[in-house]
């Protein structure tokens, strides 16, 4: 893709707003509209060119790119209702369709096919990163596509990631994600509930820390997002644990892992309940919580046990 593309990018919310301005930084030409007035007001006030409607934006766009909650709100913008075209319909043939939203395996299959039968192209380029990635261009990219589709998307994800990786075939990006969040969502309780396992065998943090991170229990989780505060000064438990990566999503990436495990029939164990254990944390106050306060709900309810 030339830089004189334009490109309609929807869905300006936490991550959409900031990978926009990214786009407009690297000289596209790009045109953003969000449904809701407060996400549409703040990107123009940061200096994107917004449209009306959907419709505004993607009349004439090379590139189609979309970072919407769910992927109930992709199938449906991309085919449209009673009320509204679909996104579909209004672009013209050949599109480029990147949906950068986290969304099950089965809906980006679907989206996939949706978008070839309307005569468009489309690949799947969900994200890891967190806003912080989003505004300083350093997110990670996953992506489905084939070789011809993603050799196109490359140089603009680019312009809004550090890091793009090739997957495989369309939805292969999506399963990337779901992978990686179930090891991360499960390597994350186990390292909670071994530190305070250590705190009721009367061990330091500090000495659990030295042993575990040079030896087999060396992890991310562990080394990068120590869910206690002071043996990795930059992890979120050192600032009251404000993500980072929030609870919520942590919940609904597993909600997505849970669906993938269903749908293919891995007899998986933990994955499951991890999805339990984070549903829960989010449901109960942990959903703007990073997600690595999850060890603080291991230590009150081992405290309820204790006093029982
Ligand atoms: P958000 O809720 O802040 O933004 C989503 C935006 O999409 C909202 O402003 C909403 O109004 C808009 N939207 C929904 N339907 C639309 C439509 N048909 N047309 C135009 N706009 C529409 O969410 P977010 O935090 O930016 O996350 C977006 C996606 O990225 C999610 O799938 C999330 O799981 C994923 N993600 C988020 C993070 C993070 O740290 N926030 C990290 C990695 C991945």
């Amino acid at each position: 893709m030339k830089m004189n593309t334009s490109i309609a990018f929807l869905g300006l919310g936490h991550m959409g707003g900031p990978m926009a301005l990214n786009l407009v930084k690297a000289g596209y030409t790009v045109t953003g509209f969000d449904l809701m007035p407060a996400a549409i007001d703040a990107a123009r006030a940061s200096g994107l060119a917004v449209a009306e409607t959907a419709a505004q934006a993607v009349a004439g766009a090379d590139v189609v790119i979309t970072m919407f909650p769910t992927g109930r709100h992709v199938i449906d913008a991309y085919s449209g209702s009673a009320e509204a075209p679909g996104l579909l319909s209004i672009a013209k043939p050949g599109t480029l369709f990147i949906d950068s939203s986290t969304i099950a395996v089965d809906d980006a299959k679907r989206a996939h096919d949706l978008a070839v039968e309307a005569g468009h192209l489309n690949i799947d380029a969900p994200v890891s990163g967190g806003v912080v990635g989003a505004t300083a261009g350093t997110l990670a990219f996953m992506v489905g596509a084939s070789v011809a589709d993603f050799a196109l998307a490359e140089p603009i994800l680019a312009r809004m990631g550090a890091r793009i990786v090739h997957c495989g075939d369309p939805s292969a990006g999506q399963a990337a994600k779901i992978c990686n969040n179930m090891i991360l969502g499960i390597s994350m309780i186990a390292v909670s509930e071994a530190f305070v396992l250590g705190e009721k065998l009367g061990l330091t943090h500090q000495a659990l820390f030295d042993v575990a991170s040079t030896a087999s229990g060396q992890c991310w989780a562990l080394t990068t997002n120590c869910p206690v505060p002071g043996p990795v000064p930059t992890s979120p438990a050192n600032r009251d644990y404000q993500p980072g990566f929030a609870g919520a999503l942590m919940a609904k990436d597993l909600g997505l892992a849970l669906d993938a495990l269903e749908s293919t029939g891995v007899a998986a164990e933990l994955g499951p309940i991890a999805a339990q254990i984070y549903r829960r944390f989010a449901d109960e106050n942990g959903a703007g919580v990073d997600f690595s306060g999850i060890i603080n709900d291991i230590r009150m309810h081992s405290d309820a046990r204790t006093a029982a």
